[in-house]
């Protein structure tokens, strides 16, 4: 701008100076103008210079401000973010304390339900620890404690009390013979007609097994406990109907009183218990009372399973034989070698004084390798000693029958006497053929198929399956002596006997008849077409040389 003015002053004064100033001025003006143009174009490239640095400007302020409204707007937005957030904290915190809340509710209603389980349990639990399971009935334990409160209660109050031991008769052979299934419902039905002769303070319980016992803890005199034995025994008589199978059952029950038989529940169970046995000895089906002297048995008991165990090694032991005969021809057949005990102070035993005892302690088992050793040394020296060759029997526990011992101690006791397998007979029962039946029949076959002979002893007080009869490879039926004793006066035995005999032949079995006492009995037999007999009648049990004896004069007499 400074320039443009001292330019103009300098062309003013001179005529020529001023054509040329006009011209000048024109030019000037032109220049002005052009300058003005300039000028302008100056202000304007200024203005719009300008222009665009106040646009700028503003663009700068606007972004400023928009920076700042936009810093107003984050922090805004921050806070209502923050707000927000808070908000949202603060539901999900509420939401957590909701759940958290229903969680509580729902554990405390949980828990609740658990602690009532664990009662319910607890009650079960107490209840399986006094109770049996397959009846029901209170247990050994609860029924001791029950007698044990009833005897602090009778002592205060004076009064006596009955404890009652009950135990079924021959239960083990329709366990064994028709199976646990069956066994379990009788067992069942028993406990419920006992219970039916129990008074609502009387106390029934399953001691295990088939042992029961009854705790009457208001009796006004010994015999009000006979009553209720004799209700029991009634009761029972009557068949039970399982599946379909009517089943018979007795019991044998043992009495004993408070306060004369013992003074605290131990000492009555036991001597209920023993008096129990008794009533077993005495027939079966029926009560006794305790009597002090029946302790006297029980302790005679313990102290034949101590010598027992004795009398293996001083060699105690003695085989008798009794002869079987050919009822046709009365030639000896065979003879069935039956165990005696030489008992240093109580003289000779009989089996059913101390077998049932080895089988309990197990001692039957080398018993039992010792009769099969004896009866095949003495039936082989026979032969030896050049007598006819006759069957030797020996009577088998299902203790021995069942131990995995059993064939290879045989096959021992045959090579080690020389005795042919086709001399020796093993005499089983019933209960023995048909327990586990599979088990059963490949040791029958076993043993048939080295030769040995097979017979099923006391036929007819078991349950023998006709079909298993047929299975099993078995030679001879031997009819129990309690159908012999009385087939000749009463039709019921004649015809059992008959039967026996008759399914025998059709099974094409052998048939024996044992405990044969007297000719008529033998007459019958031998009209019935019965093979074999067995008894006093033909000749008592007696010892080897008594036998070898008889078998040297049968020789001359009967002629094989
Ligand atoms: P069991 O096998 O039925 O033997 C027959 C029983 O009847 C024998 O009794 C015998 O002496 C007896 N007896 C024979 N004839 C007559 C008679 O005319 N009238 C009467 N009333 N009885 C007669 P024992 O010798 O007392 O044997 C009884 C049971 O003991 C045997 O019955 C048998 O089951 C068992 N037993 C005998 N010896 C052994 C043995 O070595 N081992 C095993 N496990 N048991 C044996
Ligand atoms: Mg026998
Ligand atoms: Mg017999």
């Amino acid at each position: 701008m400074d320039n443009d003015s001292n330019d103009g002053a300098s062309g003013i004064g001179d005529l020529h100076q001023l054509d040329a100033s006009n011209q000048h001025k024109a030019k000037l003006a032109t220049v002005l103008n052009d300058n003005g143009a300039l000028l302008s174009r100056e202000k304007l490239v200024t203005a719009r210079e300008d222009t665009a640095h106040m646009r700028e400007n503003a663009a700068g302020l606007r972004e400023e401000a928009a920076q700042l409204r936009e810093g107003t707007a984050t922090s805004r937005e921050q806070e209502i973010r923050a707000a927000e957030t808070i908000q949202s904290a603060s539901d999900d915190q509420m939401i957590k304390l909701q759940q958290a809340n229903a969680h509580l509710v729902v554990a405390t209603i949980e828990a609740h339900k658990l602690a009532e389980q664990i009662e319910a349990t607890k009650v079960q639990l107490d209840h399986l620890a006094h109770h049996d399971v397959l009846t029901g009935l209170p247990n050994r334990t609860l029924l001791q404690d029950r007698l044990s409160q009833a005897i602090e209660a009778a002592c205060r109050q004076g009064r006596q009390l009955a404890v009652m031991y009950m135990d079924l008769d021959q239960f083990k052979h329709i366990n064994d013979s028709l199976g646990h299934a069956v066994g379990d419902k009788l067992l069942q039905s028993v406990a419920q007609r006992l219970m039916d002769c129990a008074r609502h303070s009387d106390t029934i319980s399953r001691q295990g097994g088939d042992e029961f016992m009854a705790l009457l803890p208001y009796i006004e005199n010994a015999q009000g406990a006979a009553l209720c034995a004799r209700k029991m025994l009634a009761a029972l008589a009557l068949p039970h109907r399982i599946d379909q199978h009517e089943l018979h059952i007795s019991v044998s029950i043992g009495i004993s009183i408070y306060p004369d038989d013992g003074r605290n529940a131990e000492t009555q169970i036991k001597n209920a218990d023993t008096a129990m046995y008794h009533a077993k000895e005495s027939g079966r089906n029926n009560y006794k009372f305790f009597k002090q002297d029946m302790n006297d048995r029980a302790v005679q008991r313990q102290s034949i399973e101590v010598s027992l165990r004795r009398a293996l090694e001083r060699q105690e032991f003695v085989l008798h034989y009794q002869p079987k005969i050919n009822l046709k021809s009365s030639a000896i057949i065979g003879v069935e070698a039956l165990i005696r005990w030489q008992h240093p102070e109580q003289g000779l035993l009989l089996p059913e004084q101390f077998i049932s005892i080895a089988e309990d302690c197990g001692l039957i088992l080398p018993i039992g390798r010792w009769v099969l050793r004896e009866a095949c040394f003495h039936a082989r020296s026979w032969q030896q000693a050049g007598l006819p060759p006759i069957i030797v029997a020996a009577n088998i526990s299902a203790l021995e029958f069942r131990n995995k011992d059993f064939l290879n101690n045989i096959l021992e006791v045959l090579e080690e006497t020389g005795l042919e397998p086709r001399y020796l007979e093993l005499e089983l029962t019933e209960s023995i053929l048909m327990q586990d039946a599979g088990s059963t029949d490949s040791m029958l076959h076993a043993l048939a198929d080295l030769g040995i002979k097979l017979a099923i002893d006391d036929f007819g007080t078991g349950y023998s399956s006709l079909s298993y009869l047929r299975k099993f490879p078995i030679n001879t039926l031997k009819i129990d002596q309690s159908f012999v004793n009385n087939m000749c006066s009463n039709p019921d035995d004649a015809a059992i006997v008959s039967a026996v005999i008759n399914m025998g032949k059709s099974l094409k079995l052998c048939v024996i008849a044992e405990g044969i006492e007297s000719s008529e009995q033998a007459a019958f037999l031998l009209v019935q077409h019965c093979d074999e007999g067995q008894g006093n009648y033909f000749g008592s049990p007696m010892e080897a040389g008594a036998l070898a004896t008889l078998l040297q004069v049968s020789v001359t007499l009967i002629p094989n």
